[in-house]
């Protein structure tokens, strides 16, 4: 659960995109539950978790995680959505080459619609079914050297590398912290703004 102080520390909004079935959903809760959930439960609607990460450096910050049911064909993707994105764990799955195809287009999408500065993890999920792969190591690692990405094969089922793709998307966010916008404050702001708001009408 969180505390206050949690609440408190520098807020990234992460987006988990990627074609549809490529694990999202139960990516986003191995990592922030620590279990495997099968399709139903984890595709219902669209929803925001939040999870504090500790760095090596000494330094926490947290991230707020947003999985994008129903919006994960990209150019489905709405505006709103990317709006104040500030990292994106973008996963294909290694059995299935067409997810694996449509890297290009999302990572174009993303860089068309967020600031460039935008921190992507790309992540081939469900290394765990060894018999059926379809795409190769060294071909996510071709792909993720020409988008400049760094790149981790992960498994949602048995919670391989998961922590590793967080933390590196972490220590990236954190180092450029500055001159990315911390949730908590936007909504600090807000809050402030309808406060005067309600003095000045009264
Ligand atoms: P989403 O549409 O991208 O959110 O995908 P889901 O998280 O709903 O997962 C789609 C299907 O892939 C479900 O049947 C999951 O059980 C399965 N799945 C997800 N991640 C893994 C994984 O790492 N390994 C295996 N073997 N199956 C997975
Ligand atoms: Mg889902």
């Amino acid at each position: 659960m969180e505390n206050d102080v949690e609440k408190k520390l520098h807020t990234f909004k992460v987006l988990i995109l990627g074609d549809p079935s490529v694990g999202k959903s139960c990516f986003l809760i191995r990592y922030t539950e620590d279990t495997f959930q099968d399709v139903y439960l984890s595709t219902i609607g669209m929803d925001c978790k939040y999870k504090k990460v500790d760095l090596e450096n000494g330094e926490s910050i947290r991230l707020q995680l947003w999985d994008t049911a129903g919006q994960d064909r990209f150019r489905s993707i709405t505006r709103n959505l990317y709006k104040g994105a500030a990292g994106i764990i973008l996963i294909y799955d290694v059995t299935n080459r067409k997810t694996f195809e449509s890297i290009k287009n999302w990572v174009e999408s993303i860089r068309a619609e967020v600031s460039n500065k935008v921190v992507i993890v790309l992540v081939g999920n469900k290394i765990d079914k060894k018999e059926q792969i379809d795409v190769k190591t060294e071909e996510g690692d071709y792909l993720a050297e020409e988008f400049n990405l760094p790149f981790f094969e992960c498994s949602a089922l048995t919670g391989e590398n998961i922590n590793e793709a967080f933390i590196e998307l972490a220590k990236r966010l954190s180092e450029i912290k500055d001159k990315v916008k911390d949730i908590n404050k936007g909504e600090q702001l807000k809050q402030i703004k309808v406060d005067k708001n309600r003095k000045s009408c009264c």
